[in-house]
């Protein structure tokens, strides 16, 4: 995986993971709600300007928490909600990146 490949399957995660959140503790049906919104942005601008995503797979492994205080705590909590949740709903989508995650580890 490239740099580019990284940063889009960041986000990629990263969006499906606030999109269930949302889904299940706000009830949206047909996107996500304004909050939520906020957030993915956020969370997209974060890994496009993440200077480390070379040699780091993902933002919960990040030991520079780029995030602002408010942020950092909302999407931990969409994480912990969405994350095993995920895994069941796109368990190819996240294995992969768990092997990713995996793989840097070792370097
Ligand atoms: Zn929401």
């Amino acid at each position: 995986m490239n740099v580019q490949e990284k940063k889009e399957s960041e986000m990629q995660i990263t969006y499906h993971m606030i999109d269930l959140y949302c889904r299940k503790k706000h009830g949206t049906r047909n996107g996500m709600c304004d909050e939520c919104k906020e957030l993915e942005a956020y969370a997209r601008s974060r890994t496009a300007c993440c200077p480390f995503t070379a040699t780091k797979t993902f933002c919960s492994q990040c030991k520079v928490h780029c995030y602002g205080a408010d942020m950092r705590e909302r999407i931990r909590e969409v994480m912990r909600f969405s994350g095993m949740r995920l895994f069941f709903k796109h368990p190819v989508m996240v294995a992969r990146h768990m092997i990713e995650t995996k793989k840097a580890g070792k370097q």
